[in-house]
């Protein structure tokens, strides 16, 4: 056990405490791409442009076509605690991904990373270099109005973290997840992941294009299922129950798969809440109850389910990579997804449940 030898208490220089934090908020290339496109959407992006090699560990790059960041503000983007999207005041009512001010300096302690934007109202880009958190001095660049964010050789500045990343392949795989993910929360939003990996470039210069979906048209509605096809399959979607129901100031909606279309693996179940995506177990575990007395055990329905209701009623700031979060009424929320998804199956899916015993 750790002793104290009567060593005086100093303050961490502010590089170890980016270094901590982003071991908090970037566990992985995944993570980094995940906050670097939430950057995007929050700065209203129309069309964003991922890029990476060797599983991201060699190279992330995030193009958007957002509002941009002013000169005067590059450097204040990386620096700790400093976001744009809240004064801090009521960190329940969170209306974008981003409030914690910490994506941009943890990735730029523990890569080589290049910031560079443009504004409309600016008539040149501006570039900024951290290097493992040391800044360099915004210089000119070439771009057209929006943002790119490049981050280098992740971990490199924490090499200990470096050892847990798994092989390229599971890396880009974990990437590409997060980025469909992201899609499916922003249909009016297009989204390309490329891999310019040296092996996967041979294709072409342009690298090889792990996903693609173009901008949705329509309203949100059927711009939403269009989204859903293309990332979860026409099958899907041909086979899954339209879901629509309220209760006290939560709204649910999405498409829950008919039983005959479930899966050996909870692989197909995408929750979104206030258009964030979510790993949460308590509706998860919602999901599965549902569908308890439809589905043989070992089977997994398949979902796309979105949940939306004020701020206030739902904690975003749980866990630094916000994926979790935690609702005012748990009972509120796990009995509308139980009650709208068995209502469905049991109105239109009698198709569904005729095959129950197959
Ligand atoms: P947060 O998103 O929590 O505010 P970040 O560290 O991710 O913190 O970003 C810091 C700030 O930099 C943001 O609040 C925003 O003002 C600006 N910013 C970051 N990325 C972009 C982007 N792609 N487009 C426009 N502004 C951005
Ligand atoms: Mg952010």
């Amino acid at each position: 056990p750790y002793i104290s030898k009567n060593r005086p208490i100093r303050r961490l220089d502010e590089s170890a405490q980016n270094r901590i934090a982003a071991g908090e908020v970037v566990e992985r290339p995944a993570s980094a791409v995940k906050e670097l496109a939430e950057n995007s959407l929050d700065a209203g992006a129309r069309r964003i442009e991922i890029a990476i090699a060797d599983g991201g560990r060699t190279l992330i790059r995030v193009a958007d076509d957002g509002h941009g960041i002013p000169e005067a503000e590059l450097a204040l983007a990386l620096e700790r605690h400093a976001t744009s999207k809240t004064d801090g005041a009521d960190l329940l009512d969170i209306r974008s991904f981003g409030f914690r001010g910490e994506a941009l300096p943890s990735i730029g302690a523990v890569s080589r990373l290049v910031l560079t934007s443009r504004t409309e109202a600016a008539d040149a880009a501006w570039t900024l270099r951290c290097d493992a958190g040391r800044l360099g001095a915004p210089a000119p660049a070439a771009l057209a109005r929006g943002t790119v964010v490049e981050a280098r050789d992740l971990f490199h500045a924490t090499p200990a973290r470096l050892k847990f990343l798994r092989t390229d392949r599971a890396e880009t795989q974990a990437v590409a997840d997060m980025v469909r993910r992201l899609a499916m929360a922003a249909p009016e939003v297009g989204f390309v992941l490329r891999d310019l990996s040296e092996g996967g470039a041979k294709a072409s210069p342009e690298g090889r294009v792990l996903f693609r979906a173009d901008p949705e048209p329509g309203e949100p509605r059927h711009a939403r299922r269009l989204r859903l096809a293309r990332v979860m399959g026409r099958e899907f979607t041909d086979n899954a129950l339209e879901i629509e129901a309220e209760r006290e100031g939560l709204r649910l909606s999405g498409l829950a798969g008919l039983p005959t279309y479930s899966r050996g693996a909870a692989v197909a179940q995408f929750l979104f809440v206030n258009g964030r995506p979510v790993r949460d177990k308590l509706l998860t575990g919602a999901l599965r109850a549902a569908y308890m007395d439809v589905l043989h055990s070992g089977r997994h329905p398949a979902a796309a389910l979105y949940l939306e209701c004020d701020p206030q009623l739902v904690d975003v700031n749980v866990h630094p990579a916000k994926t979790e979060v935690r609702f005012r009424e748990p009972g509120v929320a796990r009995g509308l997804l139980v009650s709208a998804l068995r209502h469905a199956l049991a109105e239109g899916g009698h198709r569904a449940s005729s095959t129950v015993g197959e």
